[in-house]
């Protein structure tokens, strides 16, 4: 197996079988109808998922449930945190059902929109959503499927729209219905939001993910909600979220780079320096940044990607993104397996590139007037001054493992915290091999838990150097103010 594989075979007396990666990027792995079983699932993450995403838009809270045990068993079974992210659907608009599968359009004909549920044919469907037809005006185009269907307003009322299909031949349950002519007063938190959110929180999922965030004042109900249980990522998939991109990434925990709704609301030609500067000023700071949709979009239906989407895949990671995300490809694809294996070897290919460490070096974020931040960036330096082979950092939250994975070291960040919460979330994050261990009380504990722990896990060997970061007084958070070499010994 590529870069993951369980350290060592388990037996009553040997250490617990972690996954060993070898990968600084981290690999979002979207859950679906291809992907419930245990095996299934198991697949997705020896081959080297870091995060699971439940995406709300599909799939009965039933189900979500069975998954969430899953991956939690799979987490025991590996001794290996893993982050769940619970992708709330927002105000997307869909459209209803067709009672006889995919229907087929030709250019120019007619496509009646309407409120009635009964599923739809070849002349009709329900758009299941009154403030679409209250708000669109004659002329104005919907864009269905992601923008592969192009329909013109010809004629409309207060419950059903008649349309002239200009772009588009094949349209099938539920696809996503974008109006870019057409201004909506939503908020980002429908009925179903919230009691998703609340299934979620009560699942004890890692991360929320908003989705078609606006503007800065809809971060404000959603974190009112989650109330502090969980750490809140926002998509940037909206050209209003792009108009205040600094306030909500200072707002957010977290960024996702929506390309798939994005790039239908705006410009294609926009969307990949819209990646670039959404990366770069997640990286700046400090937040852990998703690139996401389409990356590996034609192993939907075939075994290998294109050169393209390879080419795609390697831009994230030479960018620093956090991490890299699979949609479709894994959650109804042919080949989700498959698709994770080759995320993983374009992510570690390009990681060993000679030039990578250049590119990730040519941008420079200055250290922030804090203890953690001057620990945090002098602890890059003395790793590759001395050629540590990894810095361990002890963290109750995960901030000071968050300030040192911003400083995007050469070494894997290894973050020792009694939190297992912490543990998981920090799975998103560029570079970062979280692993729960109760707090030390003293420093000889400090140092030989760290190596031992690293050891253990195939991070470091004999005869190799750490860079160990801390708080003294232990166990009190929030006051890293130590840096530590140590050797590890036999
Ligand atoms: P979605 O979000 O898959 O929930 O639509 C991602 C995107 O829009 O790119
Ligand atoms: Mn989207």
């Amino acid at each position: 197996m590529d870069g993951s594989s369980p350290a060592q075979t388990q037996s009553a007396m040997t250490p617990p079988t972690r996954l060993k990666r070898a990968r600084q990027t981290k690999i979002v792995a979207t859950l679906g109808p291809g992907t419930t079983t245990t095996e299934q699932i198991e697949g997705l993450l020896t081959a080297g998922a870091d995060v699971f995403r439940l995406n709300f838009s599909h799939g009965s809270h039933m189900e979500h449930a069975e998954r969430l045990a899953t991956i939690r068993r799979l987490e025991k079974r590996y001794h290996h945190p893993i982050s769940i992210l619970a992708d709330l659907q927002g105000p997307k608009l869909r459209l209803g059902t067709f009672a006889n599968g995919p229907i087929t359009l030709t250019p120019g004909q007619r496509l009646r929109f309407d409120l009635d549920k009964t599923p739809g044919d070849e002349t009709r469907v329900c758009l299941p959503h009154p403030e679409i037809f209250a708000a669109l005006a004659n002329d104005h185009t919907l864009l269905l499927d992601d923008g592969k269907v192009r329909v013109r307003v010809e004629n409309r009322g207060s419950d059903y729209a008649d349309t002239v299909v200009e772009v588009g031949t094949k349209l099938s349950d539920r696809k996503g219905v974008n109006v870019p002519n057409t201004v909506l007063p939503l908020s980002p938190l429908t009925e179903k939001d919230r009691a998703d959110l609340r299934f979620a929180l009560d699942n004890g999922i890692d991360w929320v993910a908003l989705s078609f965030v606006q503007r800065p004042e809809d971060v404000a109900e959603a974190r009112r909600l989650i109330g502090g249980r969980a750490p809140l990522l926002l998509k940037m998939e909206k050209p209003s979220a792009i108009t205040y991109l600094t306030e909500l990434v200072d707002l957010s925990d977290a960024i996702m780079v929506a390309r798939g709704d994005l790039g239908v609301e705006m410009p294609a030609e926009d969307v990949p320096g819209l990646q670039k500067r959404i990366v770069r000023y997640c990286r700046s700071a400090g937040k852990p940044v998703i690139v996401a949709t389409q990356m590996l979009e034609s192993m939907i239906s075939a075994p290998t990607p294109t050169r393209a989407e390879a080419s795609d895949v390697a831009t994230a990671v030479y960018d620093g993104a956090d991490a890299v995300m699979l949609s479709a490809e894994t959650a109804v694809g042919d080949y989700p397996v498959e698709a994770v294996t080759m995320m993983n070897r374009i992510a570690r290919r390009v990681e060993r590139d000679p030039l990578y460490r250049t590119i990730i070096d040519a941008v420079h974020y200055d250290p922030e007037n804090t203890s953690a931040d001057a620990i945090t960036a002098a602890a890059k330096q003395v790793a590759a001054t001395i050629d540590a082979a990894a810095i361990v950092t002890y963290t109750t939250s995960g901030s000071t493992t968050l300030r040192a994975a911003r400083e995007r070291p050469p070494v894997p960040i290894v973050s020792l915290t009694p939190k297992i919460d912490t543990a998981r979330r920090m799975a998103l994050c560029w570079g970062v091999y979280p692993i729960v261990t109760p707090d030390v009380t003293g420093f000889t504990e400090m140092v030989s838990k760290a190596c031992r722990l690293t050891q253990e896990s195939g991070l470091v060997e004999e005869g190799q150097r750490l860079v160990i970061t801390c708080g003294v007084p232990f166990g009190t958070p929030g006051n890293t103010n130590v840096l530590r070499i140590a050797w590890v010994g036999a």
